[in-house]
C-alpha cells in the first residue's frame, strides 16, 4: 500500500515539476521575444559601442546621416569630435562653396552610392551642434564626386568612428567668409 502512495506522490511531483518547467520555458521565450524586440527597436535608427574615447556607430538603412549624427551628439553631450566613416547611400546632397557669392552651390545625387570617404568634425555654435563633414561618393561606374555633405540617406549601413575629447570647441559666424568657423577666443 505504501508503495502505491509513494508512486502516486512521485507522479504528482513529476506533473508539478513538468508544469513548473513549462512555465519557466514560457517565461524564457517571452524574455527572448522582448530582447529581440528591443534589439529591433535599436536597429531601426542607430547602434553604437563606446571604446575608450571612441564611439563606433552604425547608422541603419533609410536614416538621414547628418540628422542621426546630430541627434546622437546632443544625446551624448558631445561638443567636440573627429569623424571618419564609410558605407553606402541612396541619396546625397553635396555642396560647393562659392566665396564670391557666399553661398553653397548644391548638387543632388539619387542612386546607389558608395560612401568611399567621410571625414570632418563636430563642434558647437552656442548651444547648437555643428556637424562639418566632407564626402567622396562613387557611382556604379566607380566615378567619384566630392564636396561638403549637406545630408544623405543611408542605404544598408554607414559606419562611423567618432574620436571624442571632453573639450568644447566653439564655432562662430565669420562675416568675412560667410561661414561658421572655429573661434578659439570663445
Ligand atoms: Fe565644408
Amino acid at each position: 500500500m505504501n508503495k502505491y502512495i509513494f508512486t502516486f506522490a512521485i507522479s504528482l511531483l513529476a506533473v508539478w515539476t513538468s508544469a513548473a518547467n513549462a512555465k519557466d520555458r514560457t517565461q524564457t521565450v517571452i524574455e527572448q521575444i522582448q530582447k529581440k524586440d528591443a534589439a529591433v527597436m535599436k536597429t531601426l535608427e542607430l547602434e553604437y559601442k563606446k571604446i575608450g574615447t571612441k564611439y563606433i556607430i552604425k547608422i541603419n538603412d533609410g536614416q538621414p546621416l547628418i540628422k542621426s549624427l546630430k541627434d546622437f551628439c546632443r544625446q551624448k553631450n558631445i561638443n567636440f569630435a573627429l569623424v571618419s566613416g564609410i558605407g553606402a547611400l541612396r541619396k546625397a546632397t553635396l555642396g560647393f562653396y562659392m566665396p564670391d557669392k557666399k553661398e553653397f552651390r548644391l548638387k543632388n545625387f539619387s542612386e546607389q552610392l558608395s560612401l568611399s570617404g567621410l571625414s570632418g568634425n563636430i563642434s558647437s555654435s552656442g548651444e547648437k551642434t555643428e556637424i562639418h563633414l566632407h564626402a567622396v561618393i562613387a557611382d556604379d561606374d566607380f566615378k567619384a564626386n566630392a564636396g561638403h555633405l549637406q545630408e544623405a540617406e543611408v542605404s544598408q549601413s554607414v559606419e562611423l568612428i567618432l574620436e571624442t575629447s571632453g573639450e568644447k570647441i566653439q564655432k562662430n559666424f565669420n562675416p568675412e567668409t560667410g561661414l561658421i568657423l572655429f573661434d578659439f577666443n570663445k
